[in-house]
């Protein structure tokens, strides 16, 4: 499956984590590249090509956020960021940063793998299969080849996994997703994980698409999108 080792850069000053991390990554079959401040980590980022950079917030010289931010300024290589507990998770994985994904310290290097890779895989396939089709309800228009949404013709920006979470939930409307099976689906994971990471994402995507928002909360369960668009001025039936 994997025709060559897959480089992956792990960020992290604390030489004990850099190095276990790497261990782990190594038996899962990864070539390992580490950086131990945010200076060697833009150097490497160019010159190394990674096929993804695990990057630790906290660093010596730069924030991780200020790493993220200039490394996708020129990349789309996917990023997983390492956070504390009490880290602003939206603005991470939002636009405005840029991550992919993110792991609460402390963490279990198991999960640390398995995150790596169905990050890249979601990054493969998204690159490999340009399923060409579009979803609409109302004003809302999502495009998947070219992974653009729009509400009454005017673009809204959306994260990568806000993007995924919207398709998902259109795509199988009517139908209420469970916030683990929206985590399965849309980030890979195969375990019962962070269900928060959904709530933040169905916020953010409330927060950008307003009224033209189609996801409803079903208490209790998870979140799905109506069959049929409901009209909030509609006269009843008769
Ligand atoms: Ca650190």
């Amino acid at each position: 499956m994997m025709d060559a080792r897959q480089r992956i850069l792990v960020v992290e000053d604390e030489a004990n984590i850099a190095s276990f991390v790497s261990v782990y990554l190594q038996k899962a079959g990864f070539d390992v590249g580490v950086a131990r401040n945010g200076a060697e980590a833009l150097a490497k980022a160019g010159t190394e090509s990674p096929a993804l950079i695990v990057l630790d917030l906290m660093l010596p010289d730069l924030d991780g956020i200020d790493v993220c931010r200039r490394i996708r300024q020129r990349s789309d290589v996917p990023i997983l960021m390492l956070t504390a507990r009490d880290d602003d998770v939206e603005k991470i994985i939002g636009l405005e940063v840029g991550a992919d994904d993110y792991l609460t310290k402390p963490f279990n290097p198991r999960e640390l793998v398995a995150r790596v890779k169905s990050v890249l895989r979601r990054s493969t396939t998204r690159r490999r299969d340009p399923e060409v089709a579009a979803l609409e309800f109302k004003a809302l228009r999502i495009d998947s080849g070219r992974r653009e949404v729009t509400v009454e013709g005017q673009e809204v920006q959306l994260a990568p996994k806000e993007f995924d979470l919207l398709w998902e939930l259109l795509d199988h409307r009517g139908l209420v997703l469970t916030r683990d099976q929206l985590l399965e689906r849309v980030w890979g994971y195969t375990f019962a994980g962070d269900t928060r990471t959904v709530d933040v994402h169905v916020g953010q995507l409330r927060r950008k698409l307003g009224e033209a928002c189609p996801i409803v909360t079903v208490w209790g369960v998870g979140y799905k999108v109506a069959t049929e668009p409901k009209a909030a001025t509609a006269s009843p039936s008769p």
